[in-house]
């Protein structure tokens, strides 16, 4: 019988790394150092390594680390800071949480990543930052996103917390880590994500030692000598028992950007020839870790397919179904309408690092059907 079909099936991959993972979660639990134990320490280091970074800090998860992140550049009330208004919504809650101004700009229909032409006329006197979201698992085009930073002065905090670990490349050939490019980088280790722990966990990276500084001080109630609380901080950490499961998980993050990627090549090569859906684009200056497998349904067709699919057993996602500028609490009178459409037409399949090809078989046979109609 068919392994029935999960949207992210964590239970699977816990399963092949079993016994490590257990037996490093009851070493935490007999050294009862629950926080800040030697476990978070070593994976700050052995994260720092992986993505050649200099600092990595820790946090409880990748909503804290944008936040923490626009806390320790000392953004103030009324600045204002451009992002994509395709995303989700914790890069916007932060800034509005703050009293920062979030400026939506449209992405790219084929990319869905930020639109670059639409960056430079949305800058004003107020604005401080940029937030490129690397979505779905391929990184927005950081070399110019970086030029127009350096032009305006601007910070630029990178929402990696869907493309931990995949490369950008720049036109030289140099290539760097996602999250790594920015003056910030902030990643989610939510179960789901790419490297997920089980239960919450967060980070940032940065090269800038006395930011790092600034940031570690942020993360814990803006205290850098005990007791001595020099600005208002928040109080955010990784649990050693998560630190302990995302060392292990960590040494197996490339192989499972690999399988992510035999399944979306998978995908790809079943559903290229559709007319009624358009498979994912891929940029030429990332690779893709394929956090979300996200396909464009043409027409009015895509809630149909959803039912579809549903009816076969077959889970599927809208990752996003409505644009942050119609929510009740970001609502602004700017149209976006590439956004607007996105979230009309997406459908994301299920993707993750144990899926096999009876179950992948099913699924593409299901889509065509559906297409073929
Ligand atoms: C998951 C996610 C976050 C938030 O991470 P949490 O750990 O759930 O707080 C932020 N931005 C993007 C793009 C995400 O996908």
């Amino acid at each position: 019988m068919m392994k029935s079909i999960q949207m992210v099936d964590l239970q699977s991959q816990y399963q092949k790394i079993k016994d490590k993972i257990d037996k490093a979660v009851i070493e935490v639990i007999e050294s009862a150092q629950f926080i800040n134990g030697p476990a978070v320490k070593q994976f700050s280091e052995n994260l720092s390594t992986y993505l050649s970074v200099k600092n990595v800090i820790p946090c409880a998860n990748g909503t804290d680390a944008l936040q923490i992140a626009m806390m320790a550049l000392n953004l103030q009330p009324g600045d204002e800071v451009i992002l994509p208004a395709f995303t989700y919504v914790a890069t916007a809650e932060v800034i509005a949480l703050l009293k920062l101004k979030p400026v939506l700009v449209d992405v790219n229909p084929e990319t869905f990543l930020i639109d670059i032409s639409k960056i430079e006329p949305a800058i004003t006197s107020k604005t401080k930052a940029i937030v490129p979201v690397h979505l779905f698992g391929q990184c927005a085009d950081m070399e110019q996103i970086m030029a127009i930073a350096a032009k305006h002065h601007l910070y630029v905090i990178e929402d990696t917390a869907q493309a931990i670990g995949a490369d950008y490349t720049f036109n030289d050939g140099k290539k760097m880590k996602a999250g790594t490019i920015g003056t910030i980088g902030a990643t989610s280790f939510f179960p789901s994500k790419n490297l997920g722990c089980m239960g919450d966990g967060g980070a940032m990276f940065t090269n800038d030692d006395e930011l790092a500084k600034r940031l570690k001080m942020m993360a814990n109630h803006g205290q850098s000598v005990q007791y001595q609380h020099d600005e208002i901080g928040v109080n955010s950490r990784l649990d050693t028992i998560q630190a302990a499961i995302l060392n292990i998980k960590l040494n197996y993050l490339d192989d499972y950007a690999k399988s992510r990627n035999e399944v979306a090549d998978f995908y790809d090569n079943a559903l290229i020839g559709l007319t009624n859906i358009k498979i994912p684009k891929r940029v030429p200056h990332s690779n893709h870790v394929f956090h979300q497998y996200t396909l464009k349904v043409k027409n009015n067709d895509r809630d149909e397919l959803r039912k579809f699919l549903a009816e076969k057993n077959i889970p599927s996602m809208v990752y996003y179904p409505i644009p942050l500028h119609f929510q009740k609490a970001y609502k602004t009178e700017k149209e976006l309408p590439i956004t607007e459409d996105l979230c009309k037409h997406v459908i994301s399949l299920p993707i993750s690092t144990e899926m096999d090809k009876e179950q992948l078989t099913y699924i593409v046979s299901n889509v065509i059907e559906f297409c073929n109609k």
